[in-house]
């Protein structure tokens, strides 16, 4: 599927028939298809859920039919980490009312995710049917009894109820992402020899008498929504016809809905990343859908995994793929995603571009999520954007990220905003991002920002470099001007081989055979990404995108994962990609990305090497020596260096402002250049423009 041209105007929600059409479970009704999957965001710890309760009323208010909870574990043992979100007790039950009356006052339906991360748990009281420790948790789990699993059962079942008690109109049972049921379900990670272990009869036993029990335990009319791992990516992974025996028993077995799980957490296969096709897994739950037809099988299916626009979602629908969608990160960026389809506005939607940058990254980083194109998520109690009383005349400078949305959140307060550029078009930094292999959602950024700047109606100046004079009748100036590229100071750089990335990604100016990219960090990537594709994309080019990655049907290959070798098409170019830190480049990449552009790149052969010094650039290509002592010179033999050696902050009209007295707001690169990205660079230009 490729990306679309969301520039096109819609006229109507019956552009989505599919994904706006009502779903009938029976004993209860969901007004649509989309499915708010479950996400991970810090709101579940604590005891206080009024801020969980405030992000899902917003997106119930936005017309999702049904939302997932991020998960809570049904014991101890379940933990995503100490003292991570648990629903067992009645008390614990009565403090998530606050979320479920929000959510009915909303007008949505919310089911309660229930998590046990088995082997995965980053805590020492972490079991699994096996003491195999994973590897992305240093903690070893305790193999459990034939009563301690039984105790984990009784723990599903109890969690269920009580997430009833709580008001909740459904539970989702993680049975995917190589969590504890997944890892009842492989050889690799269940080497039991008693009635849980052994032959598959054996191994599904787990999930199968968990849905029967909880079935049980909640009545007919209560939501369970199961997430069956369809294609797990990693080594000995479910066979095909383990995965349909497994969904088929499921669904007769009591389950309301089946949610698709796509790949283990381990899995070396990008499942959600921007460079990931979109839609790129329908296909896996396209095959369920046939297996449940053939079998005369009703339960709805959802389909999940970097579905990100309605066009997408409604294409994949009515392709019968699946009955649902599940999107999660997408109602992260826009809670009103769905009411913008229904009222005709889709190319108002501020779309996911799929990044992770502030809501996985964060997780794993142990902070509350957030959205990189809309901070206000998962802080909607505290970043508010109120009307004005007092409306003012705004000028902004510099129409990036940082700008733009400076520009379009005081203008939606009332105020008055005039917002200049030097360029010809809007998106500064943005425009170079987007023509990366793999980064084509940021255009998506930029239509949105297009549109924001027309229905906020911030008048905008283009082609228009202004003066420190040419703002003194304004009573507010906000300097977003961006950056300048540092400037390495490399004997010899004045060198015809030499290049700034700006010449390579936006004046597209030739580049040689063989290339040295100087500076290893996002931007060095990207160049290097760039540099060494051939103008085609395997993110436009789902096939292809596959055989890079070893993805392939799981009726040909347990686990869906090839074995022969990936097929990669040549390097256009020879690329060295350098830094002056010891170790390794791209270790300060993005936490559940970084290694996604890292591989991307070994397939193409770039070599990676740091902890050099740069000594000088001359015919040969660049001289580097290596550690404090500058030992073992060597020629890098290239025809073109790129400089990507980061940034400095872009100040002139600021410091001119200043001089005048006058008391500017610097924000994004222009305040500071370090590290700067456009999370950060969004992030307070909304809380700045929040409280002008
Ligand atoms: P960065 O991530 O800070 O990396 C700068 C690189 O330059 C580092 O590898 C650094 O490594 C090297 N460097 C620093 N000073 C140097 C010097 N004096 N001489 C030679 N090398 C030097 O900056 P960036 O790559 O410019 O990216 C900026 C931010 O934008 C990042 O947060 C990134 O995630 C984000 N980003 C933006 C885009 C975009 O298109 N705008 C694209 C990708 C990422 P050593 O000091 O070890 O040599
Ligand atoms: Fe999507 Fe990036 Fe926002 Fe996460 S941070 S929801 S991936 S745009």
């Amino acid at each position: 599927m490729s990306i679309s041209d969301s520039s096109a105007p819609r006229t109507g929600s019956s552009l989505y028939p599919h994904l706006l059409a009502p779903l009938d479970l029976g004993f209860t009704r969901l007004k649509n298809r989309v499915l708010m999957g479950s996400m991970h965001t810090g709101l579940e710890e604590g005891r206080d859920l009024s801020r969980m309760a405030a992000y899902f009323r917003e997106r119930a208010e936005g017309d999702v039919a049904l939302m997932v909870t991020g998960g809570f574990a049904p014991n101890m043992a379940g933990w995503v980490k100490p003292f991570g979100g648990t629903l067992s007790t009645s008390g614990a039950a009565r403090r998530h009312r606050v979320v479920t009356d929000a959510v009915h006052q909303g007008g949505g339906k919310i089911a309660l995710q229930i998590l046990h991360t088995g082997r995965y748990g980053y805590h020492p009281l972490a079991v699994a049917p096996s003491a195999i420790k994973s590897p992305i948790s240093p903690f070893k789990p305790f193999a459990l009894s034939s009563r301690g699993v039984e105790r984990q059962i009784r723990a599903f079942v109890n969690c269920a109820a009580k997430a009833r008690e709580a008001g909740y109109d459904g539970v989702e049972i993680m049975g995917s992402e190589g969590y504890f049921i997944n890892q009842f379900l492989s050889l690799q990670t269940n080497h039991r020899d008693d009635e849980w272990g052994g032959d598959y009869s054996n191994r599904v036993r787990l999930p199968l008498e968990i849905v029967a029990r909880t079935r049980e335990a909640v009545g007919k009319d209560f939501i369970i929504i199961y997430r069956l791992s369809m294609i797990d990516l990693v080594p000995g992974g479910s066979s095909w016809d383990e995965v349909v025996t497994l969904g088929k028993a499921i669904a007769q077995g009591g389950a309301s809905i089946i949610n698709t799980g796509i790949g283990w957490h381990e899995a070396r296969v990008p499942t959600i990343a921007t460079s990931v096709p979109r839609a790129a897994f329908a296909w896996v739950t396209q095959k369920m859908k046939a297996e449940f037809a053939a079998a005369g099988i009703s339960t709805p299916l959802v389909t999940s995994n970097r579905i990100n626009t309605p066009e997408v979602a409604e294409q994949v629908l009515a392709d019968g793929c699946a009955d649902m969608v599940s999107m999660a990160r997408p109602l992260l960026a826009d809670p009103e995603f769905v009411k913008k389809s229904a009222q005709g506005r889709s190319d108002q939607i501020n779309t996911c571009i799929a990044c992770n940058q502030a809501c996985l990254d964060h997780v794993f980083q142990n902070k509350l999520s957030s959205c990189l194109v809309n901070p206000r998520a998962c802080h909607e109690t505290e970043l508010v954007y109120r009307p004005t009383p007092n409306r003012r005349r705004i000028a902004v400078v510099g129409a990036g990220p940082a700008g733009l949305t400076a520009a379009t959140v005081a203008a939606e307060r009332g105020h008055e905003v005039d917002l200049f550029d030097g360029d010809t078009r809007i998106g500064g930094q943005l425009n170079m991002a987007r023509v990366v292999p793999g980064k084509e959602e940021f255009d998506e950024m930029i239509r949105y920002f297009q549109r924001r700047v027309e229905t906020t109606g911030v008048r905008l100046h283009l082609s228009t470099r202004v003066q420190a004079a040419d703002l003194a009748g304004y009573d507010e100036v906000i300097i977003a001007t961006g950056v300048n590229p540092r400037d390495p100071k490399i004997p010899g750089q004045e060198s015809a081989k030499v290049l700034s990335y700006i010449e390579v990604l936006r004046d597209r100016k030739p580049v040689g055979e063989r290339v040295a990219v100087i500076g290893a960090g996002g931007i060095g990537f990207d160049v290097a990404e760039f540099l060494v594709h051939d103008g085609h994309s395997t993110t436009l080019n789902l096939p292809a995108w596959q055989a890079e990655w070893g993805v392939t049907d799981p009726a040909l290959a347990p686990g869906g994962l090839n074995t022969a070798p990936p097929l990669v098409s040549p390097p256009a170019r020879q690329v060295t990609l350098l830094q002056r830190k010891a170790g390794k480049p791209g270790a300060g990449l993005g936490k559940t990305t970084g290694w996604i552009h890292r591989t991307a790149l070994k397939m193409k052969k770039v070599k990676m090497i740091g902890g050099v010094n740069y000594e000088r650039i001359g015919d040969e290509g660049l001289l580097v020596s290596y550690g404090e002592k500058r030992e073992n010179p060597t020629w890098i033999a290239c025809d073109s260096i790129v400089l990507c050696a980061g940034q400095t902050p872009q100040r002139e009209l600021a410091d001119a402002l200043q001089a005048s007295g006058m008391k500017p707001h610097l924000i994004g690169g222009a305040l500071e250049a370090g590290e700067l990205d456009a999370k950060r660079a969004i992030d307070q230009a909304a809380r700045l423009a929040a409280r002008l």
